[in-house]
């Protein structure tokens, strides 16, 4: 079953993520994907590209690059269920504990004739039209990478006309989800109590984990605001601004029932 080492990493009672029991979805419609930025135990991308139900499933630790010359490393991880391209959210606990923000989702259309063919042969060409990425891209698989006898990825750009040497991770690096909402926009609105109570209630290593990951979230919104603020303004530290989140129209509106 695609989807069983998924399901064996996580505690669908302790987990908001879905557990990918509801109906793949049938269809010769446009394939989706997405991109997640994940604020775990250390910053990645999630990169998914939907096939045969599931979403195939790669983590990029320093995200997608829109120059040709940048090779990103990305590892092979579990297929997820199709239901998971949506998702976006606090992990409170366990496998990814952390934060997932939606980056950038759309459609993926294979070049390579035969996706299966050109997975086992590692060496898959393809078309993204989402909002941040678009244009022709490549992920080719590698020896393993460091210590690690997986085999590793290589995300690549084409040249093409949606090429350039824009740092997109840093260029736009919010959600599409919940209008311009940042690490900490989610942690509030998704954790109100663990965001107010910092430090977090919970004692241990999640507790911590959770320390980390708010302070890491304060000091991404601290770099963001400082480029964008004269400086005089930007000496007051970073305050951690709660507010109600805004779901963009085109997109389906969260309900805590379905997750
Ligand atoms: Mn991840």
């Amino acid at each position: 079953m695609p989807l069983d080492e998924y399901r064996k990493k996580r505690d669908f009672t302790k987990t908001p993520e879905p557990s990918g029991d509801g109906a793949a979805r049938a269809g010769d419609g446009p394939r989706y994907f997405c991109v997640q930025k994940h604020l775990a135990s250390h910053l990645h991308y999630d990169l998914r590209l939907e096939h045969d139900g599931v979403l195939l499933s790669w983590a990029v630790p320093k995200g997608p690059s829109l120059d040709p010359r940048d090779k990103r490393l990305a590892m092979q991880t579990e297929d997820h269920p199709f239901d998971y391209g949506s998702f976006e959210g606090v992990i409170p606990e366990g496998y990814g504990a952390g934060v997932v923000m939606l980056w950038d989702y759309g459609t993926w259309t294979p070049e390579s004739p035969d996706v299966d063919a050109a997975l086992k042969k590692g060496d898959l060409k393809f078309r993204l039209d989402g909002y941040k990425l678009k244009g022709s891209w490549a992920i080719i698989r590698t020896r393993g990478y460091g210590d690690s006898s997986k085999p590793s990825w290589l995300l690549i750009k084409h040249k093409d006309e949606w090429a350039g040497p824009i740092d997109i991770t840093t260029f736009a690096p919010l959600s599409v989800k919940t209008r311009d909402a940042d690490f900490a926009d989610i942690l509030a609105a998704d954790t109100p109590a663990l965001w107010h109570s910092n430090p977090p209630a919970k004692t241990g290593d999640t507790g911590r984990l959770f320390q980390r990951i708010i302070a890491a979230a304060l000091a991404m919104r601290g770099d963001r605001d400082a480029a964008a603020t004269p400086p005089a303004e930007s000496a007051a530290a970073p305050a951690p601004r709660p507010r109600a989140r805004k779901t963009a129209p085109a997109t389906k509106k969260r309900t805590g029932a379905s997750r």
